[in-house]
């Protein structure tokens, strides 16, 4: 059967390389790909233009509004929905993810189900990240979030690199927070350091409440330009084959669990 990946975490291309995302979608086995938004306020915003792509190719990319923590409201997030994006991206924040001030916005995002994808760790170093704090998007602030709102779906990217202990740990306490590995991650942290990371089984000991596999809560994500994108999907298909994964783990990374946190029928 022609594999049906999720990728969870993507970016949108510029115009006149939208087709050829298509094309490398479409070689990769991804049907489904969330395009995550930037605020205009890290120039260039592209809103718009995760929205236009969406509207161009319905059924396969999925719209996630890049959220200005520090001038949108709860309001922009209801206007977001009603203009069509299905989730949230959450980066660049002045405060910890978990500040107090920053609450309304996922308890926006629980009321209205929709899921929530926050960049973690360290921020590439090129123009419009300058003045960035890595410092404020730490995993263990998805912790807190994800246990004090347990309807809300939340999904840290990069497991938190380089605080992979953080997010390993804040993933096995909480049944609604996933992680994807995108990045570098998969290029310089072995198979073996990853299981030693993610280690939790349903029989214990210290299960996860929810009784899941650690690696029943990672999700397939590329974040990478469209040429790359099988690359990314090699150095999954690497790990998981190193790490001996079962078929149903396999298919819950590649699109059963996004499916499910996305509300998807394939
Ligand atoms: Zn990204």
């Amino acid at each position: 059967m022609k594999s049906q990946l999720i990728d969870i975490h993507q970016h949108v291309p510029s115009d006149p390389e939208l087709d050829a995302r298509v094309q490398a979608c479409a070689e990769t086995g991804v049907v489904k790909q969330v395009l995550l938004g930037l605020p205009e306020s890290r120039s260039p915003g592209d809103n718009a233009r995760v929205l236009k792509a969406h509207r161009l190719h319905p059924d396969l990319f999925i719209p996630f509004y890049g959220v200005d923590m520090d001038i949108d409201g709860p309001g922009d997030i209801l206007r977001a929905r009603d203009r069509g994006f299905t989730g949230l991206k959450f980066i660049g924040p002045l405060r910890p993810y978990n500040d107090r001030a920053y609450f309304p916005f996922y308890e926006t995002a629980a009321e209205l189900n929709l899921p929530v994808l926050f960049h973690l760790g360290i921020v590439a170093n090129m123009n419009g990240w300058r003045d960035c704090d890595s410092n404020l998007m730490r995993p263990i602030h998805l912790d807190h979030i994800a246990r004090r709102m347990p309807e809300l779906t939340v999904i840290g990217a990069h497991l938190g690199n380089p605080w992979c202990e953080e997010a390993a740990m804040s993933c096995r306490w909480n049944p609604n927070l996933f992680f994807d590995l995108s990045g570098s991650l998969l290029k310089y942290r072995s198979p073996h350091f990853l299981n030693d990371l993610l280690w939790w089984k349903p029989e214990g000991p210290y299960p996860a409440p929810d009784k899941t596999f650690a690696w029943q809560k990672i999700l397939f994500g590329t974040d990478v330009a469209s040429s790359q994108m099988e690359d990314v999907r090699q150095d999954y298909e690497k790990l998981m084959t190193a790490l001996n994964l079962s078929a149903p783990i396999r298919s819950g990374i590649w699109t059963d669990t996004a499916a499910r946190i996305l509300r998807l029928t394939l």
